[in-house]
C-alpha cells in the first residue's frame, strides 16, 4: 500500500485545529501505523495526524531512532490527544519541518515541558521531556493547533522563506504542465 502523502506548505489543511480523539478505534490504530511510517520513511522525528490531512489529536514522535543499518531499533512514541504542561526555561533550537520544504530556522521554545497523552490502549502516558524530545513534542503539539514552526520566526525570516517557497511551486507547476501538454 502506498505511504501516506505529507502535505506541504502553504496547503490550507496545516491551518486546521485538530480534534481530539473520543475514541481510539481500529481507523485510528490504522492511522498511527501508517504515521509511523511515513515518518521513518522520510525520514523524520515526529509526526502529526494533522499533516497527513487527518485532523484529530495524534502524533507520533521518536527522537532515539537514525537511518543507520538498525543501529536504534524503531520505538516510536504514539501519543493520544497529547498536552504540554510545566513548560520551564527556554532553549533556542534550529528546526526544520517535513511539511515545510528545504528550510530551517532558529526557534524559541520551552526547555523542559511534561507530555501527557494516552497510549493506543487507552492507557495514561506522563513523560518529563528536555533537550530535543521537549522541542519536537512542541513542534508536533503547535500542528495540532495548526501552527507551524514558520509561525514562530521572524515575519522577514518568514516572508523571506514564503517567497522562495512561491517560486519553487512556480517553477514546479511550468515543468509540470510543459511535459503534460507537450
Ligand atoms: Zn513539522
Amino acid at each position: 500500500m502506498a505511504l501516506r502523502t505529507v502535505l506541504q506548505f502553504p496547503d490550507k489543511r496545516l491551518k486546521t485545529a485538530a480534534k481530539p480523539i473520543e475514541s481510539i478505534s481500529d481507523e485510528i490504530r490504522q492511522l498511527a501505523q501508517d504515521m509511523c511510517e511515513v515518518m521513518y520513511d522520510e525520514p523524520g522525528i515526529g509526526l502529526a495526524a494533522t499533516q497527513v490531512g487527518e485532523p484529530v489529536r495524534l502524533v507520533v514522535v521518536d527522537t532515539e531512532w537514525k537511518d543507520d543499518e538498525g543501529a536504534h531499533e524503531k520505538n516510536p512514541l504514539i501519543l493520544v490527544n497529547p498536552e504540554l504542561s510545566e513548560r520551564d526555561g527556554k532553549v533556542v533550537w534550529s528546526e526544520g519541518c517535513l511539511s515545510v520544504p528545504d528550510f530551517e530556522a532558529e526557534v524559541e521554545r520551552s526547555a523542559r515541558v511534561v507530555m501527557r497523552a494516552i497510549d493506543l490502549d487507552g492507557k495514561p502516558i506522563e513523560i518529563r521531556a528536555e533537550g530535543l524530545q521537549a522541542v519536537c513534542f512542541q513542534h508536533e503539539v503547535d500542528h495540532l493547533d495548526g501552527i507551524l514552526f514558520i509561525d514562530r520566526i521572524s515575519k522577514l525570516k518568514r516572508s523571506r522563506y514564503v517567497l522562495k517557497r512561491k517560486k519553487q511551486l512556480k517553477h514546479e507547476a511550468e515543468a509540470g504542465s510543459s511535459s503534460s501538454t507537450g
